[in-house]
């Protein structure tokens, strides 16, 4: 097989890969799984169509083979997949060509995280960031719309942090109307902890959660309103392409970030891959299609057959979604209506 670290038509090399291991999760949030689409009668995918861990496995060295250099687990919610910390074992043995361990994270809701956050870390997870849109109990029940409880989340960061899964980073999806309110509540709480709290401008993913554009609260908006209370300071990225953009608090507790697909598009630096549970590979969190790998591995490919097939897919990408929406760029009606779901592809 041959393996080179493979760019796009925009120069933009492989350097992440997303791996999405199931489209279920235990919480509906309003941005991602509404409620009135993902009901009692969503129909997920069966086991037998999700890639096996050794399918998985098998598809990140590949990646890797061409310069992947971060691997995220996500889902829906990837703590709902039995035995993932076996995939962890797994994934935690590749090494890139010049013999580096990829940096291995994860991205959770965080419900199952203190049961699992000690096995993870053995099984070889280095971080993981946990989704948390307000720590006031009567916003964050209304947007993950489950029931559960922002303690037991809350809990779950100090374990994780405490098993050495950090520095644990937060996300917070501020939307206008829903929980901007607590933007300055949810700074407080984590100032001086020791966690990175990153606020991130709602996002028009998928066809189900009604975006609008005045429903997001612009980055900007977002470190005015903070710094107006608590000072900051601009911080350099800690690589280039790097979606999070750093800020410090001036009196030194801490660092935030904010992430702005909306207001401030980042493709240019965009080096991420995304893979379904089902096996599909996607160039983009706003695609409409993706391409089916897993017929390639249960169609007996090769490693060579496989790795041709991710060289011409990323070799052919042009992905500048984020870019085009800033310059109103029209999207036709039914090209929005078949992109992918968030919680299909996990962010
Ligand atoms: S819109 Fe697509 S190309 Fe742009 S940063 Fe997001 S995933 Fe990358």
């Amino acid at each position: 097989m041959d393996a080179t670290s493979i760019t796009d038509t925009f120069h933009r090399p492989l350097r992440d890969l997303r791996i999405s291991v199931t489209d279920r999760c235990n919480f509906r949030c309003v941005y991602c799984m509404p409620r009135e689409i993902f009901g009692r009668d969503y129909v997920f995918m069966p086991r037998e169509q999700l890639l096996t861990f050794e399918e998985i496995t098998r598809l990140a060295s590949i990646a890797v083979a061409h310069g992947v250099l971060k691997i995220r687990l996500t889902g829906g919610e990837p703590l709902l997949r039995k035995d993932i910390e076996e995939l962890v074992r797994m994934l935690a043995r590749l090494r890139t060509p010049d013999g580096r361990a990829p940096d291995l994270a994860m991205t959770t809701n965080g419900s199952v995280l203190a049961q699992k956050a000690l096995v993870l870390k053995d099984a070889g997870l280095n971080r993981v960031t946990v989704s948390l849109d307000s720590v006031r109990e009567e916003t964050f029940q209304a947007m993950n719309d489950a029931g559960y409880p922002v303690a037991k989340v809350l809990h779950a960061l100090d374990v994780a942090q405490a098993a050495g899964l950090g520095p644990v980073k937060i996300n917070m999806v501020v939307k206008r109307g829903q929980n901007d309110h607590d933007i300055i509540d949810t700074a407080r709480h984590f100032k001086g902890s020791g966690f990175i709290l990153r606020f991130i401008e709602y996002m028009d993913v998928g066809a189900s959660n009604g975006w609008k554009m005045d429903e997001v609260v612009p980055s900007a908006e977002v470190l005015a309103r903070i710094s107006a209370v608590f000072p900051l300071d601009p911080v350099a990225p800690n690589y280039p392409g790097e979606t999070s953009e750093r800020w410090r608090y001036r009196d030194g507790s801490g660092e935030i970030g904010v992430i702005s697909s909306v207001t401030q598009a980042f493709c240019r630096g965009c080096t991420r891959a995304r893979l379904s549970a089902d096996g599909k590979l996607f160039t983009c969190l706003f695609a409409t299609a993706g391409t089916d790998l897993r017929a390639l591995l249960r169609g007996g490919a090769s490693d060579a057959d496989l790795s041709a097939a991710l060289s011409a897919l990323w070799g052919g990408r042009a992905d500048r979604y984020s870019v085009l929406r800033s310059a109103n760029t029209p999207v036709a009606p039914d090209t929005a209506a078949r992109r992918i779901e968030m919680s299909y592809i996990g962010g």
